[in-house]
């Protein structure tokens, strides 16, 4: 047989997927283990969008749609834009596709040639490295520390930046750090964008789930000129516990949805015609449900938080906004737990699934091999036990 696609070929698995797969898999038979894996709302998609999907599906609008979506949806799309950030898009330079993951796909597909460098902040969200190389790419992985917040200075991206540089990636509120941009930094980021003209894919899937009263800000709305060379990338998954429903869109400049939108009509066909009538209820209706979900994020996360900083050799740093912590476990490197000595956060987290009967991310994915994400997208009694469960792991205990 002849050699299969070699960029294909060189694509790693998804970490974030697999630990989700492998917990499911455990839990479906019968382990007692605790799921801080997947970074997923754990709350049910609210009621009035689940009535305007089952109502699509009883009003037949069940065919084929335009390929970038309803001018219906586009169209809710710039109102939120409008109303949360002050955006002004028309519905053509919105693009709606199966998931804020393709957008980023077919938004870094419609600017990058091959052997165009892309810089990417680490600790980084798994699939942008691969999302790069797909489309050809080179990512350019810039480490920023937990001291300064994990968060890329315009230095640093000015440092970066070589005559192939074509964008940046963006991701703010961020997962896997949870850290969030003040709109003086976001501003010197874009400094240095117009300066070297790169484009920014900025993706902004959390922007509701932000606490402690800080400002979130679009990177669009820095200036006129940042927002003619941001791909903003966004979507219903996070904001409306929507994972499944698949909807997510990007807003760009007429030049690059023009791009966006030829190349969706090929791959993607239509998105599903049943969630965009849910997706235009989510984004039109009362926004109560996103700011209940909201506040009982921002208190498990305050849980979370606190509890976790008094177990001994671990510690993390309070997040702004998402859904997630990321736990320091540099104290453990080279210790020996559980009869093995932990050489990274694989190590970590696979005795801690083994013993603990805890899933967690390790951060080698993410380019932060000395920590361990923790989604706290689940109850406080799992969050309590799982904290229970990592202090006696610690203690050499199995569960
Ligand atoms: N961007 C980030 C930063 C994410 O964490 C996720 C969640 N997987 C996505 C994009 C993809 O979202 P969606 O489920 O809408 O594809
Ligand atoms: N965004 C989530 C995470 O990081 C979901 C899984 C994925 O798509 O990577 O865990």
């Amino acid at each position: 047989m002849k050699e299969l696609s070699r960029i294909a070929q060189a694509i790693e698995p998804s970490a974030t997927m697999a630990i989700d797969t492998l917990f499911k898999q455990m839990k479906a038979d019968g382990i007692d283990v605790i799921g801080f894996g997947a970074g997923e709302p754990d709350f049910a998609t609210p009621d009035h969008i689940k009535t305007a999907g089952k109502a699509a599906i009883d009003n037949n609008d069940t065919r084929y749609t335009p390929s970038s979506g309803t001018v219906e949806l586009r169209k809710s799309v710039c109102q939120r834009l409008k109303a949360d950030f002050g955006l002004e898009y028309t519905p053509k330079q919105v693009c709606v596709s199966n998931g804020a993951k393709p957008c980023v796909y077919v938004a870094l597909r419609a600017i990058l040639n091959p052997g165009d460098e892309v810089v990417l902040p680490a600790p980084y969200w798994v699939s942008y490295s691969e999302l790069i190389r797909m489309c050809g790419g080179v990512p350019v992985i810039v480490d920023t520390r937990e001291a300064d917040h994990f968060k890329l200075t315009a230095q640093e991206l000015a440092d970066a930046i070589t005559p192939n540089t074509k964008a940046m990636i963006l991701n703010n509120p961020s997962n896997p750090t949870g850290m969030m941009y003040s709109r003086r930094e976001l501003e010197e980021l874009a400094r240095v964008c117009q300066e070297k003209d790169i484009y920014v894919v900025s993706d902004e899937i959390y922007c509701n789930l932000v606490y402690d009263g800080e400002e979130f800000v679009s990177f669009a709305s820095i200036s006129a000129d940042a927002k003619e060379r941001t791909l903003l990338v966004n979507g219903v998954s996070k904001s409306y516990a929507m994972t499944g429903w698949r909807i997510g869109y990007v807003a760009a400049n007429p030049e690059i949805s023009e791009v966006i939108g030829n190349y969706l009509s090929h791959c993607t066909g239509s998105p599903c015609a049943i969630s965009q009538k849910a997706a235009v209820e989510a984004l039109t209706a009362s926004q109560d449900s996103v700011e209940n979900m909201r506040l009982a994020f921002e208190r498990r996360r305050n849980y979370m938080v606190e509890h976790m900083n008094k177990i001994p050799n671990i510690s993390c740093i309070k997040p702004h906004g998402a859904f997630y912590v990321m736990m320091n476990i540099e104290k453990l490197i080279g210790k020996e737990l559980h009869g093995e000595v932990i050489r990274n956060a694989d190590d970590f987290g696979n005795l801690f699934l083994k013993y603990g009967k805890v899933a967690v991310v390790p951060g080698t994915s993410f380019n932060a091999p000395n920590f361990v994400r923790w989604s706290y997208a689940t109850s406080i009694e799992n969050i309590k036990e799982g904290l229970s469960r990592l202090e006696r792991f610690l203690n050499g205990e199995v569960i």
